[in-house]
C-alpha cells in the first residue's frame, strides 16, 4: 500500500477555527507548537509549572501559563508535551478526571498510549502530530515560511472527526506545509524505539566506543582516535543526510569508499542483525517499555549508572579537550 501523504489544501485548519487548545509542557516541542498555533490563528491555553525556566519563556513570549486543569478546562484538543516518563502520572492526576466527552487529546510519540500507560475514557479522540525534527527546528522552519514533516496517527475517533482534528493541528504547526504521513500509534511507537536503540543512539555510539578504544589499544594516541572515530562522523553523516549514501561515497576518496563496501559488512554482520531482531521483540513485546518505566520508578540507579561509566571515560576526556581547540564546532558540555 502507498504512504498517505497530507499537504496542506488536505489538511484544513478549519477543525480548530475557534476553538481553544491546550498546550501541556513549554519544552522542546510544547514552546514550538504553542507558537506556531497562536500565530495560525489559533487560541492557545499554555500549562507549566511555576517558577521554572520554560514558565519565564512563556511568559516572555506572550502566554499567561496555568497548572494543567485549567489549561485543559474547555479545550477541544489537549496537546501533551511532557516528558514521556512523566505523562501517565500528570495524565491520571490532572487531565483525566477532568476529560470530557469529545475532547481530543493529542500526543507528539505513541509512548504512552501505545503501551497503555495511559487509558482515556472511549469517548474521547486520541490522535499524534510527531514532527520528524526537535521542537527548535519546529519553530524556526515555520518562521522561514516552512515547516518539518509529520507524522499522523489517529488511536481512538470518538467524534468521526479525529483525523481532521489531527490534520489541522498538524497544518497550525505548519507541518502540512512539508507533508504529514499517514502511520499508527504501533508504527511510530515501535520504529522510534527502534531506531534509537539499534542505529541512532545505541548503534552509533557503541560503534564509536568499540572503534575509539581498538585503536587506543593498539598503542594510537586518543587523540588521533577521537577525530577518526567520533568527530569526523558528522562529516560522513552530513553527506549521507544530504544525499543517501550514494552521495556520501561519490564525495569521499575511492579508498575510503573501497574500505566501506568491503568491510562494513565485517562490523555489522548476520549476528549483529540476529541481535537487533532480538531488541525489536523487546520493543513489540513491551519488554523495553516495562524495564524503563520500571527504572524511572525505581529511581535511575542503572541508569545513572551506565551514564557515568561513559561521561568519565577516555573517549570522552580527550573529547573535552579537543574540543576547545575547535571554536567552530559551538561546543556544549554537560
Ligand atoms: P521537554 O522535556 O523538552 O519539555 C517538557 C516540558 O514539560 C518542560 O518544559 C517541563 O518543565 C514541563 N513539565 C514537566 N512536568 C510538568 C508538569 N507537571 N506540569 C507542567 N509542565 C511540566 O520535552 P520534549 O518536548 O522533548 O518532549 C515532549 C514530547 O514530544 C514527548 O512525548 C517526546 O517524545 C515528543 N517528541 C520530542 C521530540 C524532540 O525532539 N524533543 C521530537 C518528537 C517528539 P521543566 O523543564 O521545568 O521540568
Ligand atoms: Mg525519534
Amino acid at each position: 500500500m502507498a504512504v498517505k501523504i497530507y499537504y496542506e489544501q488536505d489538511a484544513p485548519i478549519d477543525a480548530l477555527k475557534g476553538k481553544k487548545v491546550a498546550v501541556i509542557g513549554y519544552g522542546s516541542q510544547g514552546h514550538a507548537h504553542s507558537l506556531n498555533l497562536r500565530d495560525s490563528g489559533i487560541e492557545v491555553a499554555v500549562a507549566e509549572l511555576e517558577g521554572t525556566d520554560n514558565f519565564k519563556l512563556a511568559v516572555e513570549h506572550g502566554f499567561s501559563p496555568t497548572d494543567v486543569k485549567q489549561a485543559c478546562a474547555g479545550a477541544a484538543l489537549i496537546i501533551v508535551t511532557l516528558p514521556d516518563e512523566i505523562q501517565a502520572k500528570v495524565y491520571a492526576g490532572q487531565i483525566g478526571p477532568s476529560l470530557v466527552a469529545g475532547q481530543t487529546l493529542g500526543f507528539c510519540h505513541g509512548f504512552n498510549i501505545h503501551f497503555k500507560y495511559i487509558v482515556p475514557p472511549k469517548d474521547v479522540n486520541v490522535v499524534m502530530i510527531a514532527p520528524k525534527g526537535p521542537g527548535h527546528l519546529v519553530r524556526s522552519e515555520f518562521e522561514k515560511g516552512g515547516g518539518v514533516p509529520c507524522l499522523v496517527a489517529v488511536e481512538q475517533d470518538a467524534t468521526g472527526d479525529a483525523k481532521q482534528i489531527a490534520l489541522a493541528w498538524g497544518h497550525g504547526i505548519g507541518g502540512a506545509r512539508a507533508g504529514i504521513i499517514e502511520t499508527t500509534y504501533k508504527e511510530e511507537t515501535e520504529t522510534d524505539l527502534f531506531g534509537e536503540q539499534v542505529v541512532l543512539c545505541g548503534g552509533l555510539t557503541a560503534l564509536i566506543k568499540a572503534g575509539f578504544e581498538t585503536l587506543v589499544e593498539a598503542g594510537y594516541q586518543p587523540e588521533i582516535a577521537y577525530f577518526e572515530c567520533l568527530h569526523e562522523v558528522k562529516l560522513i553523516v552530513d553527506l549521507m543526510y544530504q544525499g543517501g549514501m550514494s552521495y556520501m561515497r561519490y564525495s569521499i576518496s575511492n579508498t575510503a569508499e573501497y574500505g566501506d563496501l568491503s568491510r562494513g559488512p565485517r562490523i555489522v554482520t548476520e549476528q549483529t542483525k540476529a541481535e537487533m531482531k532480538k531488541i525489536l521483540s523487546e520493543v513489540t513485546s513491551g519488554q523495553f517499555a516495562k524495564e524503563w518505566v520500571g527504572e524511572y520508578k525505581s529511581g535511575l540507579k542503572k541508569f545513572n549508572e551506565l551514564y557515568e561509566k561513559d561521561h568519565g571515560s577516555q573517549l570522552e576526556d580527550v573529547g573535552r579537550q579537543l574540543r576547545k581547540m575547535m571554536k567552530w564546532i559551538n561546543a556544549k558540555e554537560v
